[in-house]
């Protein structure tokens, strides 16, 4: 029999907040351990929490950029349970009433657009992280009460490739929206990998094995690619799978057995009776949804639509928010959106890079670097000028008319002046022009390169091929 595999996600994300969630404490990452804590953070009794109104707000946008339904009623629960990095001996987050619900997410995948629903993205708060050093371990807290967004999908992914993709999706959406820098390096993005396997064709569901706490997209590919045949395996020698948990042991590249699973009444869920339910009103949510940027994928097919931009270019162009913006008002007016679209992912970029300057740093325009591109077109530089020309505009942010003129480098199409070059490249040159006339085509392209260097560039190539076709076979 055939199996297949079915993958449903978890991904905590840190919310991009100047505050912890409850309390005043910087939300700020690196800081020596147990410098951003108070009495609140830190569980002291007989505190009590003020929620963050910048996560919520947070958490209903990101509700909006997943398609979800905000329900108008939502709370906060304590899950309880013992661990050192939580000195409460709970963690507080939405149980049974989120505050966002029944949502999905589109994404490219194997050629075309795969959607995965998504279950809730709710709201909860970090714990602190343990430290392990060599004759003894510390909890630094100062993660403990930071805001932390769960997206649950549904039991819809299928391959490790799609859990891949489903999950750059969602990080390339929750930058967009300003959610969370998803910065894994720094923690801010931590996954459950929930997985198992049924005969193919069937749509019940097999024994959840949950990994928990991959921190890393490359982790979640080789955990899947480890897990899922060893669900294979084991079904098809005649096991029966069981409900657990398991952790990703990257040095070994194994799963092993944690524990089985526990159930939901093993944390004793019950209502904060500190915090009052979020009642948010119509108008606090229109102002959200007023707000909901385009989502990348949106952008790219309206790119490739609106400009008839190759998907590779619109590609590269919805993942940078920055240079997308300076496309589209660079492309506004003009007629050659995709000329446009090249010069800035070629040349714009690579100058960018270069000078390890950003785009906010530009002395130019979008409007004038379609006038460059539009001088090209035109005939009134040549494209390698047009370098030149790029060159000078980040250095002064002269518009490109007004340095073509500065430095001479119109585009010479005069034909007096374009035959007296060719002649001198003929003169000096006998073996390739004897070449060309042998019925060697390549070296015209040699004689037209030389008439390009002695004219400095400023020659119209299409015209020195001419003439120097016509002279060299009359
Ligand atoms: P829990 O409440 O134990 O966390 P849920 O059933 O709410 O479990 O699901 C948590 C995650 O596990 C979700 O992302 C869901 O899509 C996924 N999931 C649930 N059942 C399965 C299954 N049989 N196989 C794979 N993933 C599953
Ligand atoms: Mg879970
Ligand atoms: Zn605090």
């Amino acid at each position: 029999m055939e199996y297949e595999a079915v993958i449903g996600l978890e991904t905590h994300v840190q919310l991009k907040t100047k505050s912890k969630m409850w309390c005043g404490c910087a939300n700020e990452f690196g800081a020596s351990p147990n410098t951003n804590v108070c009495p609140v953070c830190l569980g002291m009794p007989g505190v009590l929490p003020v929620a963050n109104a910048e996560a919520l707000r947070l958490t209903v946008l990101t509700g909006f950029l997943l398609q979800c339904e905000i329900p108008r009623f939502a709370k906060f629960d304590r899950k309880n349970y013992f661990y050192p990095d939580s000195a409460k001996n709970y963690q507080v987050t939405q149980y049974d009433r989120p505050s966002t619900r029944e949502g999905f997410l589109d994404f490219e995948f194997n050629g075309g657009i795969s959607r995965v629903r998504i279950t809730r993205a709710h709201l909860e708060e970090d714990v602190g992280k343990n430290n392990h050093f060599d004759r003894h371990s510390g909890v630094d807290f100062n993660r403990a009460g930071v805001p932390l967004l769960e997206i649950v999908s549904e039991p819809e992914l299928t391959s490790a490739e799609m859990a891949h993709a489903y999950l750059n999706a969602l990080i390339e959406l929750l930058v967009r929206g300003g959610i969370s820098d998803c910065d894994m390096e720094k923690g801010m993005v931590r996954c459950d990998v929930n997985v198992s396997v049924r005969p193919k064709g069937s749509t019940g569901l097999g024994a959840k094995i949950e990994i928990k706490n991959m921190n890393s997209f490359s982790g979640v590919r080789h955990a899947l690619d480890y897990e899922i045949p060893r669900q294979i395996a084991a079904v098809t020698r005649g096991e029966k799978l069981r409900q657990e948990t398991r952790r990703w042991d990257d040095l070994g590249g194994i799963t092993e057995s944690m524990r089985s699973k526990e159930d939901a009444h093993d944390y004793r869920y019950f209502p904060d009776p500190d915090l009052l339910p979020f009642t948010p009103t119509e108008e606090w949510i229109a102002s959200i949804r007023a707000v909901v940027p385009e989502l990348p994928l949106a952008r790219k097919q309206r790119l490739i639509r609106d400009f008839g931009l190759p998907a590779g270019d619109a590609e590269v162009l919805k993942s940078n928010d920055a240079l997308g913006d300076f496309f589209e008002k660079a492309a506004a007016g003009g007629n050659n959106p995709k000329g446009i679209a090249n010069w800035i992912i070629n040349n714009l970029s690579a100058q960018l890079a270069a000078s390890a300057s950003s785009l906010a740093d530009l002395r130019f325009t979008p409007g004038q670097l379609r006038e460059l591109v539009e001088l090209i077109d035109a005939g009134r530089i040549s494209a390698k000028v047009g370098q030149e020309v790029l060159a000078d505009m980040f250095a002064t942010g002269d518009s490109p008319a007004a340095i073509v003129d500065r430095k001479g480098l119109a585009q010479v199409s005069d034909t007096g002046a374009i035959e007296k070059i060719c002649d001198e490249v003929i003169a000096a040159h006998p073996g390739p022009a004897d070449d060309f006339r042998a019925g060697k085509g390549a070296a015209l392209n040699f004689l037209k390169g030389q008439v390009m260097k002695l004219s400095k560039g400023k020659a119209n190539p299409g015209m020195a091929g001419e003439i120097l076709e016509r002279k060299l076979k009359g």
